[in-house]
């Protein structure tokens, strides 16, 4: 057993899984889910992240490792970094050593190098974090907020930049992971282009799961190890280099969370672990064609609307409602006579991993389910038969 830290404050239990103990791939045959439900020794994880990990991504995370310098190491990193490009229309694709808040102080490090000031929306958790990420870094944005669960008010932004001119962007959370609020970036990136605002994104839960297409968004950031489901340890920042240069002042910029640079390196600049490019690359593998990115979002697509039923059939209601849910995470509060923590002990005695123990879920009596990695329906049956 391994004590594993997870979010702020969740120490869970995770029992090391023995190799030769069943596969959950998508295709995987049998009710895997039925399988293991109730053995202790091997719980699925339907957590936001860590996520469940294919089979595929666990094989080439365990590859021999390579010098990030070498022949073989540039073009697998150059090719992750084209297929994260691809997945949202093109726009090039930064690749850095952390996780998705190294991503957003890297939006953050960016934004304040230019010295100028911009908007927030905040309508939960990850609002609330990015905008401690901005003035971390010097700014002082100014914020609209609403409650948990939901979406941005594209009214009130565009009366805001009516009224502010100072505000040269917007930045927001596409998929706010702790509602399961998806917002409309597309009518927020025309609403800014109408006032010749630009638009940052974190997409850290969005990418992987949902179509996204970055063309009209100046920054995004995404992160290996959550919708993409593959090990947490890549961030990266999505950017034209040119539109970056236009407006960055010409101060000293700290190294490790240098966009422009990195988007402008042919292969690493700093030290990188192959495993988790090997990984990345491989979790990728699903995404790589418009056909199988389609079958990929198609199966997100399905099965969330079935893990929807299934919470609303144990008497909870999700708190996002279906026209404005993302598919792969359900927060809700949990049934009637439970509070959070018993309900995630009782799924974890039936053998699944869910969230509830993060501060910030606790606190509002608030769980999830996510379906963000390698999770199919035999997976959610399994939990909800004995529910
Ligand atoms: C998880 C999450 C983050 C933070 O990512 P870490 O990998 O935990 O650093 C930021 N934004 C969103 C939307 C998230 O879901």
């Amino acid at each position: 057993m391994t004590p594993v830290r997870i979010g702020d404050d969740t120490i869970v239990t995770i029992h090391l899984k023995n190799k030769s103990n069943g596969h959950r791939g998508h295709g995987g045959k049998g009710p895997a889910g039925k399988r293991n439900a109730g053995k202790t020794s091997e719980p699925i994880c339907l957590l936001p992240g860590p996520v469940a990990i294919a089979e595929s991504v666990k094989a080439a995370f365990v590859e021999p490792l390579v010098y990030h310098r070498g022949d073989e190491f540039q073009p697998l990193f150059q090719r992750v970094r084209t297929r994260l490009s691809e997945i949202v229309g093109g726009k090039p694709a930064a690749l850095l050593v952390g996780s998705g808040t190294l991503a957003n102080d890297a939006v953050a490090a960016t934004l304040a190098a230019e010295k100028s000031t911009g908007l927030v929306l905040i309508a939960g958790e990850f609002g609330e974090r990015i905008l401690k990420q901005a003035r971390g870094w010097g700014l002082d944005p100014h914020t609209l907020r609403w409650d948990w669960g939901q979406t941005w008010n594209l009214a009130e932004v565009e009366a805001t930049l009516k009224a502010r001119p100072e505000i040269r962007w917007v930045w927001g959370v596409h998929h706010e992971t702790s509602t399961g609020v998806l917002n409309d970036l597309p009518g927020l990136t025309r609403l800014a282009k109408s006032f010749d605002r630009r638009v940052c994104v974190d997409c850290v839960s969005s990418i992987g799961t949902v179509p996204v297409d970055l063309s009209d968004v100046y920054l995004a950031s995404g992160t290996s190890g959550k919708a993409l489901g593959s090990y947490a340890g890549l961030a990266f920042v999505y950017g034209y280099p040119q539109e970056i240069a236009a407006v960055r002042g010409n101060g000293p910029m700290p190294q490790y969370v240098d966009v422009l640079a990195a988007l402008e390196a042919n292969g690493p600049r700093f030290t990188v672990p192959s495993p988790l490019v090997r990984a990345l690359d491989a979790a990728m593998e699903p995404l790589a064609t418009d056909e199988s990115r389609k079958a990929r979002f198609a199966h997100i697509a399905n099965l969330g609307k079935h893990l929807r039923s299934c919470i609303r059939k144990i008497g909870c209601t999700p708190l996002a409602d279906d026209a404005i849910a993302n598919p792969s995470i359900v927060t809700f509060a949990p049934p009637t006579g439970l509070n959070a923590a018993e309900f995630v002990t009782r799924c974890r005695d039936y053998g699944y991993l869910i969230a509830g123990q993060s501060g910030y879920l606790a606190e509002r009596n608030l769980v999830q389910i996510a379906i963000m990695g390698d999770v199919n329906q035999d997976h959610v049956d399994g939990l909800f038969d004995r529910l």
